[in-house]
Order: C-alpha cells, then sequence, then structure tokens
C-alpha cells in the first residue's frame, strides 16, 4: 500500500495468475497452454514483420484480420472485435455493457477475472451456485438486472452447456448483455457464435491462446452484432486504439489461415484428455467430462493439496485452488502423450509409495 495509490489502486483485488517456472526442466500443466508450437507458417509469418516492419504502427482498426476472422465464424466483418487476449475483450465488456448500479450474474464457481473486473470497475455481482454436479444453474442465471458472464466449457470444471441451454440464458435475459466466454470451446463444446443472427444481446468471445498455442502474442477475439462491437470499439478507442501489435497481427492472422495445423493439434490434445482421463479414473479419481483442454479432478486416498504440491516438487506443475467451493479438487491441463504418461506414472508411484 503506498499514500500514492488512487482508491482504484487501493481497493482493486488483482487476479492470481498461474506459476509460470523458468527451469526448462518442469512439466507445466497449470495454465492450459497448448503443449505443441504454434504452426510452422504462423512463426515464420511474424519472423517477416519482425524483420520488416516494427518501425510502423499498426493498423489501429485490424481489419485484416477481423476478415480473416469473420470468414471463419461466418459473420460479417463488422461483427468482429479483436482484443489483446480475451482477458482485454472481456474487460472492454465489462466496460462497455454492465452498469455500477445493476448487479450482474456470473457462476459461483468459474473463471476467477470476472470479480476482478466486477470490483475495479465498481460492478455488483451476484454468484449463482452450480448445480450438485458441478453444472451450471441455467435457471439461476435468467432475469439478471445488469448482466450475464460465464464460459462455455465452464473453467475450471471444463464442463460445457448444450446450445439450447445458452438459449434458455439468452431468453431469461432479453434486456442485457449475456457474454458467453468460449476460451475452451474449440476442445468439445459447441459455440454459440451460430445464435448472434439471432440474439442482439449475446456477445461471444473466443481467444488464440488454447486452439492455436498462441497464449504468448496475446489475441482474442469477441462476436456479436455491430451494436455491440461499437460499444467494444468506444472503449478500445478512448484507452489505447493500438492494442494489437504488428507480430501479434501477422502470427494471428496466418494461424487462423494453418487449418490442417490447427485441426490436427486439436484432435491430439482431444484423444490425449480421452485416454489421459480414463487412465485416473482407473486409479479411482473421479474426473468431469471436461470439453477443454483441463481436466477437473478429484484424487482419491491422497488430498488435492499435498497432490499438488509433492507433484510440484518433483517438478509437475498443476493447479491447486485454495478455495472451499473447490477445495478437494486440481485441475490438470492436457500436455503431450510423452508429458501425460510421466504425470501418470509419477501420481501411480506416489499413490503406491505414500499411500
Ligand atoms: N476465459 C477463460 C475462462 C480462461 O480460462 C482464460 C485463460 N486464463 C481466458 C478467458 C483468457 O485467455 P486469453 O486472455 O489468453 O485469451
Amino acid at each position: 500500500m503506498s499514500k500514492f495509490w488512487s482508491r482504484t489502486a487501493r481497493e482493486a483485488k488483482p487476479y492470481t495468475p498461474g506459476e509460470q517456472p523458468n527451469e526448462l526442466q518442469v512439466i507445466k500443466l497449470n495454465t492450459n497452454e497448448n503443449p505443441y508450437p504454434p504452426s510452422p507458417n504462423t512463426l515464420e509469418a511474424m519472423k517477416r514483420v519482425v524483420n520488416e516492419d516494427l518501425r510502423k504502427y499498426p493498423t489501429p482498426t485490424v481489419d485484416s484480420l477481423k476478415s480473416v476472422i469473420a470468414n471463419r465464424e461466418g459473420v460479417n466483418d463488422e461483427q468482429v472485435f479483436v482484443g489483446n487476449g480475451s482477458d482485454e475483450v472481456l474487460a472492454f465488456a465489462f466496460q462497455a455493457f454492465f452498469e455500477s448500479n445493476e448487479a450482474i450474474k456470473f457462476p459461483g464457481v468459474t473463471y476467477s477475472f470476472y470479480p476482478v473486473y466486477a470490483n475495479l470497475y465498481g460492478i455488483p455481482f451476484q454468484e449463482v451456485p452450480l448445480n450438485e454436479d458441478f453444472t451450471i444453474n441455467v435457471d439461476g442465471m435468467k432475469q439478471s438486472i445488469g448482466g450475464v458472464i460465464f464460459p462455455n466449457p465452464n473453467a475450471p470444471t471444463g464442463l460445457a452447456l448444450r446450445l439450447n441451454q445458452v438459449e434458455k440464458v439468452l431468453q431469461g435475459n432479453p434486456n442485457s448483455v449475456v457474454v458467453v466466454d468460449e476460451a475452451y470451446v474449440e476442445f468439445g463444446a459447441e459455440s454459440a457464435v451460430q445464435l448472434v443472427e439471432q440474439y442482439p444481446n449475446l456477445l461471444v468471445t473466443k481467444t488464440l491462446s488454447k486452439s492455436h498455442a498462441l497464449a504468448g502474442i496475446r489475441v482474442g477475439y469477441a462476436i456479436g452484432q455491430e451494436e455491440l462491437i461499437e460499444g467494444l470499439e468506444r472503449i478500445k478507442n478512448s484507452f489505447n486504439s493500438y492494442t494489437i501489435n504488428r507480430v501479434s497481427l501477422a502470427g494471428a492472422e496466418a494461424a487462423l489461415r494453418d487449418d490442417a495445423y490447427y485441426q490436427e493439434t486439436l484432435e491430439r490434445v482431444i484423444n490425449t484428455r480421452v485416454w489421459f482421463k480414463q487412465s485416473l479414473e482407473e486409479l479411482g479419481f473421479e474426473v468431469l467430462d471436461s470439453k477443454a483442454n483441463f481436466l477437473f479432478v478429484k484424487p482419491v486416498r491422497v488430498e488435492a493439496e499435498w497432490l499438488y504440491l509433492t507433484l510440484k516438487e518433483r517438478g509437475f506443475y498443476i493447479r491447486y485452488f485454495d478455495k472451499s467451493k473447490v477445495r478437494g479438487y486440481v485441475r490438470i491441463s492436457v500436455g503431450t502423450d510423452e508429458e501425460m504418461e510421466r504425470l501418470l506414472n509419477e501420481i501411480s508411484n506416489l499413490l503406491k509409495n505414500y499411500v
């Protein structure tokens, strides 16, 4: 705390990001990164920009990337907003669509950035407890005064709502914006982008961080009707017109064009998730039915916190949330087959030797 801090800085309750260890040997399965590198074409495109174009500002309207996204998503260019990671898109959405005197709703267990933004912008919020089976309570998400936000699939559970359930939330909130955060949708859930034409209150956010192995260049986007996209542009341009740098723009465009590579790595991650889930279940662990690139796991015979700490000592980083609602669970990102085999081995040995 400093006497120079504004009230906003004093009262901020910042998000705690997952650990980013520096040691090269660790197996890092704690922040849901894609275990495969970006496609060779993506790297080439970025190198070209580094060699030729860094002197110049990027185009603030990012028209070319918007067209590539619009084409891929089957919408018009005017229905696309691009941000510095979907975190930034979400932050802008909070400012553009939520009012400081109207409570928004989000699930009781969800992405922990939502309460951080809400606090930062002075927006009251109501957390809607999950159902017993960890699914989102769809009826509870209706009739929000200020708006709604939830990830689909949800984080950290990995459970996804079907599209008809997403529609129920949209229909239950005709006068406020519903943000569907699809950071992990590519790994097996249904995208709500196909509902955008029908629902003027729907904003869908996506990211290249996970599906396209580009967490490092920070590109995310939103799809919605023109009116909502204009709202986001107003906020962005009041803050910094150049939120996407030239290297990121080139990388994102190239990655989105390289569909074959994307499909192949996506399939690999999904296949690994399937066998790894089954293997954990064979050990007796409880594993939720994930549609994302991570698994939400309740260990048996050992405490979740102990497992997290012990694995960390042995060079495996997974995520443990020190929160009462999910105490007892760990979240494990899906790595390569080799990484997951090593982790499974380690867990089996721990169970044999320590229990
Ligand atoms: N939404 C959810 C649910 C997430 O888990 C994450 C990643 N931590 C994000 C959004 C943000 O991803 P990015 O800023 O890398 O696009």
